[in-house]
């Protein structure tokens, strides 16, 4: 769902409340421009502004501006106590900084999702500043800063963004989490950036502009900006580029989005949903996107009439709104199966911006327990395991993968994606014609393997 802004090579015209916004003609090596997007319904910005903001205009395309998300104005107060309301973020800020400092604790707040209780960890590696990571700022018009004041908010935000890569991640048997740039005590880092207030318009180009004048230019950062503006709702970058290795939205230029006030703490995650147009979500040679780089089968995060014209079909269940690519196959899969589009294609889950997250010793040096496998076993052609927590509880409805290894092969290749039963039951009727091993993977907890010589065939 909802609200960000593509690029795409090529040209393009594009509906914005029903009017022709303009044509525009984008080569790969110029860009030619057009009108201004209409902050309330979408629509293209111009592109002439991109030359000079961004080091490859040529590899964007028309920049679109999503359309308000259903429920969202533009004119609402944006008061902090406002902001902090609906955020849920009650906390203090001298609360939120001390209960997220310790980098074993959950981050305070109120998540999003509503079938979570409270927010993932973090990710905690490495310097905090080393390699690929995601650089928040807070944008303020010089003189009228709220950083202290809507920090809490901001948190709250970030950990949701978590939050949405973590459980989608999980859907298909990994994890993932951003890599922010965060401190010595792995708490995500909030920049507090003044800027001038020209550049809180409408204008995403003049944004962009403000923040490179202040040295916020490296193609090792995403530059995830929550502007203390209410002109729009969100907007990002994403460079055209399907390759699956060395891709253009992987470290190769800076990137940059912006969310205002009226999309903080959204019932869908707006930042969430900019976070995947910067890491090169939904390429347009996906199978089911849309030509404004978001998706047509619903439900899906980045999946919205966005103005392209694209139909959408309700294919996924509405609790799939809040999170990432529905049935997998489009831009996130931690593992995907073997010959399919995303095994082919740029992948976002396979980001150098985002971690795989490794369960962690607590202070104590323990190592939390996850769950466990019962061994593998085969009956009338069917391979079956059942998943417990830690403490022996089944793990109903959660998402596994297959995997196998072929007899004489070194690696695991997964195979297929289901979900557990009630009983925590995951079974696989195997019919293909090789030998090797089988097993089951769910969040990091994979169980023991299964040699199986049938033929077989798994689905
Ligand atoms: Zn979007």
């Amino acid at each position: 769902m909802s609200r960000g802004a593509r690029l795409r090579p090529g040209l393009g015209a594009a509906l914005a409340g029903g009017a022709l916004v303009a044509g525009l003609v984008a080569g790969p090596t110029s860009a030619q421009v057009v009108s201004a997007g209409a902050p309330r319904a979408g629509g293209v910005v111009s592109l002439a502004g991109a030359a000079g903001a961004v080091p490859d205009p040529g590899r964007l395309g028309p920049v679109h501006l999503d359309p308000l998300p259903a429920g969202v104005s533009l004119d609402v107060p944006d008061r902090t106590g406002t902001l902090l309301a609906r955020s849920g973020a009650r906390a203090s800020v001298a609360h939120a900084l001390a209960v997220a400092a310790d980098s074993v604790t959950r981050p305070a707040g109120t998540p999003g999702i509503a079938s979570l209780s409270e927010h993932v960890r973090p990710s905690c590696s490495g310097s905090g500043t080393d390699g690929h990571r995601v650089q928040v700022l807070y944008l303020h018009a010089a003189g009228t800063s709220r950083y202290r004041q809507v920090l809490p908010v901001l948190r709250n935000e970030v950990a949701n963004v978590d939050d949405v890569f973590a459980l989608s991640a999980r859907q298909t048997g990994g994890e993932r989490r951003v890599r922010w740039v965060h401190d010595a005590g792995c708490l995500p880092v909030v920049g507090d950036v003044a800027v001038p207030a020209r550049a809180l318009g409408t204008d995403f180009w003049a944004t962009v502009a403000a923040v490179k004048a202040r040295g916020f230019t490296s193609p090792a950062r995403k530059y995830f900006m929550f502007a203390d503006a209410a002109k729009i709702c969100g907007i990002g970058t994403v460079y055209d580029d399907p390759s699956p290795t060395h891709n253009l939205n992987d470290g190769r230029y800076p990137s940059y989005a912006r969310v205002d006030t009226p999309c903080w703490s959204g019932a869908h995650s707006t930042p969430a949903h900019e976070l995947t147009h910067m890491l090169g979500g939904v390429q347009p040679n996906a199978p089911h996107a849309t030509r404004f780089e978001h998706c047509w089968d619903e439900s899906d995060l980045m999946c919205y009439d966005d103005g392209s014209g694209a139909r959408l079909r309700q294919v996924c269940p509405a609790s799939q709104e809040q999170l990432l690519d529905c049935h997998h196959d489009d831009y996130f899969d931690t593992d995907p199966p073997r010959g399919s589009f995303l095994a082919r294609s740029w992948d976002t889950a396979r980001s150098s911006f985002l971690d795989d997250e490794a369960p962690r010793a607590d202070r104590s040096g323990t190592v939390p327990r996850r769950g466990s496998w019962t061994r593998p076993r085969v009956r009338d052609g069917v391979l079956s395991a059942a998943l417990t927590d830690a403490s022996g509880h089944v793990l109903a409805r959660r998402a596994v993968a297959v995997q196998a290894r072929w007899r004489g092969a070194g690696t695991w290749a997964t195979l297929s994606h289901l979900t557990t039963d009630g009983a925590g039951v995951a079974r696989t009727r195997p019919a293909r014609a090789r030998a090797g091993w089988f097993r089951f993977a769910s969040s990091g907890v994979t169980s023991r393997a299964a040699y199986l010589k049938v033929p077989v065939r798994l689905r």
